[in-house]
Parts: structure tokens; sequence; C-alpha cells
């Protein structure tokens, strides 16, 4: 790959304090917005976006209608238009304002310049290698530690990830997703705990209209270890990956990890013509909570119905999800 556009130290801290990877992601972000104006002016749009609330209850859900995302709702990643389009994740396809800061084995921490966060990184992997998580989750949970001012994510190749063909993180700021705050409370009145001795403690959230699984752990390897095997057991195709999203956050010293088994890719509503289409692609920031509307006319129409047609048909059926949370049951439990 050409042209690995790194900003320098001195450069870097002309726009911040460097001392932790977070303020440094931060101090790119501000160094971006100050010297490309294309990014500058979806991170300004993203002030105005407009978002409202629905609540049910023990959880809510955030609407937030963002023009700037139309481009990743409605990509088109099949193999062929993905084929088709030069990678935009390549260094050497990527605008000649971007810069970036080289992180671990192989990684470059980007700014987003189609913002959902108002600090919001893309991570891509230095090779165009497709997305799949096997054999990083470890990376992952090192720079979720590292970027703890942040919520990481993975989105799998069909699973909302606008470049399904070179691997990739995103980070968000944290106390962005609904989620993020009521973790805490769905543990403890509406999870089913599956084992809470060992240092990882799992549990099955089901009343939120999408079923997850929730991995709570100070413990690195063996949080990859039992994710490892979770994700082993997960329906899938032949040798794909299984579908999936994740969101993971470090705080108090421990990751919190949210693993979103998936069953579809889009739901019907995203096909469907006229008055019945609503634009939503839902990938792990809607499993966060914060649904994207890049379209006005759908954040002003979407109901407490559609969110639940909606995320009932990307993400495990009851029987499904039984059939994990099963399995997962004979080798959590300590
Ligand atoms: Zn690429």
């Amino acid at each position: 790959m050409s042209e690995l556009r790194i900003l320098s130290e001195e450069e870097l801290k002309k726009y911040g304090t460097t001392w932790s990877w977070s303020a440094r992601a931060k101090a790119l972000i501000n160094q971006q917005k100050a010297t490309w104006e294309t990014a500058a002016s979806h991170y300004r749009s993203l002030r105005q976006v407009e978002s409202r609330w629905v609540d049910f209850g023990h959880f809510r859900i955030c609407l937030q209608h963002n023009p700037g995302r139309i481009r990743s709702s409605a990509a088109d990643t099949g193999a062929a238009a993905v084929a088709a389009r030069p990678c935009f994740l390549c260094a050497g396809n990527r605008p000649a304002e971007q810069y970036g800061l080289p992180w671990g084995e192989g990684y470059t921490i980007l700014a987003n310049p189609f913002p959902i966060f108002h600090y919001h990184l893309t991570i891509p992997f230095g090779e165009h290698t497709p997305q799949r998580l096997e054999g990083r989750i470890g990376d992952m949970l090192r720079l979720t530690r590292e970027l703890r001012e942040f919520t990481l994510f993975y989105n799998g190749p069909r699973c909302g990830a606008s470049a399904p063909d070179h691997f990739h993180f995103q980070a968000g700021i944290r106390d962005t997703l609904p989620i993020e705050e009521e973790v805490d409370s769905l543990l403890r009145d509406h999870a089913q705990r599956l084992g809470d001795d060992g240092p990882t403690q799992v549990a099955a959230v089901e009343n939120t209209l999408r079923r997850f699984l929730l991995f709570r752990s100070a413990d690195a390897d063996h949080l990859e270890r039992l994710l490892t095997r979770t994700i082993g057991i997960l329906p899938h195709h032949d040798e794909e990956e299984p579908m999936m999203n994740l969101l993971v956050w470090f705080h108090e010293n421990r990751w919190t990890l949210l693993l979103f088994p998936r069953a579809g890719q889009r739901p019907w509503q995203y096909f469907a013509e006229g008055e019945e289409k609503i634009m939503v692609s839902p990938a792990a920031v809607e499993l966060g909570g914060l649904v994207i509307l890049p379209r006005k006319e759908d954040f002003l129409k979407i109901t407490d119905d559609d969110l639940r047609s909606v995320f009932s048909q990307v993400t495990l059926s009851a029987e499904a999800f039984a059939s994990v949370r099963e399995q997962l049951t004979t080798f959590c439990v300590p």
C-alpha cells in the first residue's frame, strides 16, 4: 500500500494533549476538522442533527435524523459492487487530507469523515484483507483498553460494515449510545445470568427488542477465550463468520462487551417502495439503541411497532437464541 499519511507528534500536539490514546485520537479529530473541510463540515452538521426518544420502559431507543449517513446506510455491500469500487480504507485511495495515527501491529487510527459521534474513529488494518474477527479479539480488547473514552464496535461483513472487504473497527466517544447507561439495570433486572463466579460474568438479555449476550471481565485472556468459543456456537453458513455485531468498552478496570448475533442484514422495510419504505440498515450503533435515519420522512413516521419489526428481523429468534444460550451454559458455568 502506498502513501501512509501519518500525523507527526509535533503536529498532533497543536490540537490537544497526547498523554493517552483517547487524548491522541481526539487531537487527531481536532486536527482533521481544522485542515480537512469536507470532514469539518460533516462534524459541524452533526451539531444540528435532530433526534427523538422512544421510551420502552426499561430501555430507550434514540432516533437520529442524520442525512450525512445516507452513503453508509444505502451502501451496496454486495460482492460485485464492492469489487467494482476503489476501497476507501486502503491507504492509497484515501483523500489527500486524511492523516492517521499508527496503532498496534498494523492498524491506523483515522477520523471517520461521516460521523455519528462527535468523536468518531475508523481503525482499519494496514492490508486489504476481509472483515473477519477471527484472530483479532486480543487486538480489539487492547485497543478498547487504550481508547477508554470510546466505545469500540465491530460490524460483521453482512451486518453493517460498509467495507466488508477491508478489516476495520470503529469507535465512538462514550456515553452516546443509550445502551451504555442501561447495561447495569438490564443486568440487574432483565438478564439471565449464565455464569457469574468465574473471571467473566455472562448474561443473556432478551426483552429489549434485540436479544444479545453480555460479557463483563477484568481478564482479557479469559474473555478472549470465552468469546471465541461463543462465536463458534453461533449460527453460520459454511466457512462464513457468524453474522454479528459487537460493542465493547473499558471502564473501572474491566471490559463490558455486548455480542449481538444476527439473523439478517436488512429488514424488508429497507427494500420496500413508497409509504412502506424505511431506510434503516441496522449495525452496532443501532443495536446500541441509536437508530440512524438518513431520510427525514423515516425519522418522522417510524413507530414503536416499526422498531419492533426491524429489530426482530435482523436479530435471533427466541428459539435460535435459546439454543445459543443453552450451549453457552454448558461451558461458561464455573
Ligand atoms: Zn482496502
